[in-house]
């Protein structure tokens, strides 16, 4: 495979990271990691490849890390490095000094139980109750909580990895991975691929592994793993329908990894391997629309890769646009507006509680002197989806996929800034035509608050029939007797979210016995449903919130329903007893989040 791509002449300022690539960078890592469950650390050296021209020193990022030793071109001999102050969030910046002629760097170091990207797991909060659990979470900037790194997404090395860990347990990475537990405990891991440092990753547990294809496949603990595979039997057909799309999957293979449901995210699309939410398994392949969106980030994020992290609506929302016309492939169009639909419906949201920071809106973000985590909202996403599908609309969908399959393959295994996408599109689809550059309004989507005026609404056709039978209930019709048989998922989601805004409890108790939300096995209607709870004070579906919120860690569900009890006083006594008995299963990037709110 022909990476050569990979190699930029230039680098942009990233505000998040001490590491200067213009003088000094990694092009590859050789590490030597072992996993100690007893005292939750990891220990390990890496050995980096170093590309530059007579640089005095070379600069890695490191936060809550402890560097042991340090040496060059493995000289016996230790190095004399400098750690700078530690800033928030940022971490400390890492100087080792080099010799004119040196290329290899070695560092010893060892994680401290401040690693904010690694959760450790006791056995009580896995599925199978008897082994502990090691996952990492490394995007924003948490790697250099786990290992030194440049850890600027425009930074790209390949890597290989010894792991050593207990001979029961199976390590995997964003890597090529074993498919079976080897009893001597030590692994080999390689990733041919260059990626920046945010998509390293490793999960260590009780794991196993079930083909779903050729080309894909699914881990999880054994006790799931049947029902994982069932859910996740589409994961092939959607690789070829990505593929039908934007060109070759340049990855090898394409597996999935079933987390504890602690996991702070819906999924998160390390390479070769995307890391998945338990929640996602609802019995009925009906969130699986969470696989497109990881899938298809083996494009758009992992193959042209946002510069810095003001420019993340490149990943997340080329991702949206990606992993919708996936889902329209394969269940067709009206099924692919209902997501569509309902992730405008989050946007809009997302402007309302964004109010107050309006630049917070704009596509283009300034994260400087700020955690990039702020920049994680559904502006990113939705707006960024919303944007693409607006130029769709107005070049048609055959420009469109011509410019979008342009952009994957020229820019592969590179970086990408919003002036370099705003370029590309003058040239490849403006080309000077006036009247289309007004009309696709770059300077509007990118770098003004909220919506463009004028834009119009979605909303797809399935969901007149819902908004039929809501208004039948509101009529006097009872719950019972709508038609809602062949409701999907999403059906359901909009009946939820378009509830009226007053309820009693006892049109509460009718809806429940009718549909059994509280205690639905489906995590997005009971989450939606468990809202609606708190703020018509349904008291019966408290126990579920409890248990809910103890038991899950996805951040999407957490904050709202913390933010809808903490509206009342008698609801801040109940979410503070609840988040304290729940904060040891949640990972640190749902805590960064929840502790200003709740402690
Ligand atoms: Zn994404």
């Amino acid at each position: 495979m022909d990476f050569s791509n990979s190699t930029p002449t230039t680098f942009p300022q990233d505000p998040h990271s001490f590491s200067r690539p213009e003088i000094a960078r990694i092009t590859h890592v050789d590490w030597e990691l072992q996993v100690d469950f007893e005292k939750k650390q990891l220990t390990g050296t890496g050995f980096y490849q170093i590309n530059h021209q007579d640089a005095p020193e070379v600069i890695f990022d490191v936060r809550h890390l402890h560097i042991t030793e340090v040496r060059v071109d493995g000289i016996d001999q230790d190095v004399d490095f400098i750690l700078t102050e530690e800033k928030p969030f940022l971490g400390q910046a890492l100087h080792i000094p080099l010799q004119p002629a040196s290329n290899r760097v070695e560092i010893q170091f060892q994680t401290t139980p401040q690693a904010a990207a690694l959760q450790w797991l006791e056995p009580s909060q896995t599925a199978g109750k008897t082994h502990p659990f090691l996952f990492t979470q490394s995007q924003a900037i948490l790697a250099r909580t786990w290992l030194p790194c440049q850890d600027s997404p425009s930074i790209r090395f390949t890597y290989t990895a010894k792991v050593q860990v207990p001979s029961h347990l199976l390590p995997l990475m964003s890597a090529d991975n074993p498919q079976e537990k080897d009893a001597s405990g030590r692994y080999f891991f390689k990733m041919e691929q260059p990626i920046p440092s945010y998509l390293l990753s490793l999960a260590v547990g009780d794991l196993t592994f079930a083909p779903l294809g050729t080309r894909c496949g699914v881990y999880a603990e054994p006790s799931s793993i049947e029902a994982a595979a069932y859910e996740f039997a589409d994961t092939e057909k959607m690789l070829e329908a990505a593929e039908s799309l934007y060109g070759p999957y340049l990855w090898g293979r394409y597996d999935l990894l079933v987390l504890p449901p602690s996991f702070p995210f819906g999924g998160m699309e390390n390479p070769k391997l995307t890391f998945a939410t338990p929640t996602i398994i609802a019995g009925d392949r009906s969130l699986t629309s969470l696989v497109a969106h990881e899938l298809a980030h083996s494009w758009s994020g992992n193959l042209v890769t946002n510069a810095t992290w003001n420019d993340f609506w490149l990943n997340e929302g080329f991702t949206v646009y990606f992993e919708r016309r996936i889902m329209e492939a394969l269940y067709g169009q009206d099924y692919a507006e209902m997501l569509h639909t309902l992730g405008y419906q989050d946007l809009l949201h997302t402007l309302e509680d964004l109010q107050d920071k309006p630049q917070d809106t704009c596509l283009k973000l300034n994260l400087e002197n700020r955690d990039p985590d702020e920049g994680l909202t559904e502006i990113a996403y939705e707006k960024g989806n919303y944007f693409l599908r607006h130029i769709e609309k107005l070049v048609g969908r055959e420009q469109f996929d011509a410019f979008v399959n342009k952009y994957f393959g020229t820019f592969r295994f590179q970086s990408m800034d919003t002036a370099g996408f705003e370029l590309f599109l003058e040239n490849e689809l403006i080309n000077g035509d006036e009247e289309l550059r007004q009309k696709i309004n770059a300077e509007g989507w990118i770098h003004t608050p909220g919506l463009p005026q004028g834009t119009p609404p979605t909303k797809a056709v399935l969901f007149e029939k819902v908004a039929q039978e809501l208004g039948k209930w509101q009529q006097g019709t009872s719950a019972r007797d709508l038609a809602t048989g062949d409701w999907s998922t999403h059906e359901w989601l909009y009946f939820l979210t378009n509830l009226p805004r007053e309820l009693s409890v006892s049109q509460m108790q009718e809806l429940n016995q009718a549909f059994g939300f509280t205690d639905s096995g489906n995590a997005e209607i009971q989450a939606e449903w468990l809202r609606h709870a708190i703020k018509h004070r349904y008291e019966m579906a408290y126990p579920a919130l409890e248990a809910f919120l103890v038991r899950v860690g996805r951040r999407k569900f957490l904050l709202p329903l913390y933010k809808a009890l903490l509206q009342t006083e008698e609801g801040k006594t109940r979410a503070r007893d609840i988040y304290r008995k729940a904060r040891p299963n949640y990972h640190a990037v749902s805590t960064s989040t929840l502790d200003p709110l709740l402690q």
